[in-house]
């Protein structure tokens, strides 16, 4: 008899892993889909990793259990990188390493939140924030960010949001879906705003930090009055083309680095020994591919950028970082096609799908219900494709 608990019946399924599964169904029946729904680098590991990781298993000295928090010359390797790059003052016991930077935000979440304790989750939002903020019993408050803001809530906006519940605060920048990058000012509104609230700890996911076309990338957790009300999330997925060995991170007060290992040491134990290798030589290395990645996203981007603004009626904004565009296709709602009605973003992504043999990913899974989000993880030649495809597949409504 099926008897599952409520805190799983509860939770959502992944909108972007069930919309890959369904792209990937399509393909299997001989469909030529083109994917723009997975938040994936299209890049290959450098070689170089790679080669350490190889090392790592000839050397026969990685086959046990690892310390729960991680190597120790990783996590001081990272409080270093903390350091230097983003002006945090960590040292390696104020790092924990995860299996994912997915692992490091549970993590904190069932560390820190208490049933009925409010999380404050800048919208739009990448959808796991407020699928784990449940899971901890928290409740998720939203603060919804605006087009004319390229999507980001405003310090004030925050402020309206804050009660005597607020535990966290938790946003991406650059930001996934939207691209978005928080500017030197807007940060610190931001810290002024938060360092008046030192009972709020702010969780600063920094997993995009190295694409960023426009400006420069800053951490919260560098403003004056920040430094201990900042938990900082990172890890390797994105900037160095490595989301299948699951290595991430947390830069964060010792009270909260050490909570974070005891929760890990019930759930995982530490990381995989060799994905932890080869993570120690893609952070000790320098940022060459990284680098060129970000250039061949940003190229995509200008070009994506223009096409899309060819397409009637939608709404769109450049985007500073990250590889996704956000853009508002609720002009097309209520139009039809052979008599079904497209009534919001995800029907127009199955029809999408269906009809145009694009994949993208519906605005609402990420709390804005007007929008697509389409990912530029993509070969040039396969994001032009598919950009035709949508333009196309919306001229067929009426
Ligand atoms: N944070 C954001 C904003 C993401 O977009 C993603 C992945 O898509 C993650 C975290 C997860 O990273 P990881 O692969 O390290 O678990």
């Amino acid at each position: 008899m099926e008897n599952l608990s409520e805190r799983i019946n509860s939770l959502s399924v992944s909108a972007t892993i069930s919309m890959a599964k369904k792209a990937r169904e399509y393909k299997d029946k001989g469909v030529d889909v083109i994917n723009l729904s997975l938040g994936e680098p299209d890049f290959k590991t450098p070689e170089h990793i790679c080669t350490a990781a190889k090392e790592a298993i000839d050397s026969q000295n990685y086959f046990g259990y690892p310390p729960v928090a991680g190597y120790p010359e990783l996590r001081t390797a990272i409080a270093d990188k903390l350091q230097k790059e983003n002006g945090l003052p960590w040292k390696s016991d104020n790092v924990v390493v995860s299996t994912g930077a997915k692992q490091s935000i549970a993590n904190v979440m069932l560390s820190l939140v208490n049933p009925g304790d409010e999380v404050i989750i800048f919208n739009p939002y990448w959808v796991t924030y407020s699928e784990i903020a449940k899971l901890a019993g928290g409740v998720p408050i939203f603060v919804k960010g605006k087009l004319e803001n390229d999507y980001k809530p405003t310090s004030e906006q925050v402020e309206e949001m804050i009660s005597s519940k607020t535990k966290l605060a938790i946003f991406s920048s650059p930001c996934n879906p939207t691209g978005s990058v928080y500017t030197h000012e807007e940060y610190g509104q931001l810290a002024d705003l938060f360092s008046n609230y030192p009972e709020i700890m702010v969780v600063a996911d920094e997993i995009y930090e190295h694409i960023i076309f426009e400006g420069e990338h800053k951490s919260i957790g560098s403003y004056k009055g920040m430094e201990e009300n900042t938990i900082t999330v990172n890890g390797f997925s994105k900037a160095f083309a490595m989301t299948g060995w699951r290595i991430g991170y947390i830069g964060a007060p010792l009270w909260v680095s050490r909570a974070c290992e005891k929760m890990q040491g019930q759930f995982t134990s530490g990381p995989n020994t060799i994905a932890q290798r080869a993570a120690l030589h893609a952070i000790s290395s320098d940022l060459g591919p990284t680098k060129e990645m970000a250039k061949e996203y940003e190229h995509r981007r200008n070009i994506i950028y223009d096409r899309i603004a060819e397409i009637p009626g939608v709404k769109n904004y450049k985007p500073k970082g990250a590889f996704y565009f956000f853009p508002d296709f609720s002009y097309y709602f209520g139009r039809s096609f052979q008599g079904k009605v497209i009534n919001n973003a995800s029907d127009l992504c199955m029809y999408l799908l269906e009809h145009g043999h694009v994949s993208a990913v519906t605005g609402e899974a990420f709390g804005e219900p007007n929008n697509i989000r389409l990912s530029y993880a993509a070969s040039e030649e396969e994001l032009i494709e598919a950009i035709n495809r949508i333009k196309n597949s919306l001229q067929n409504l009426t």
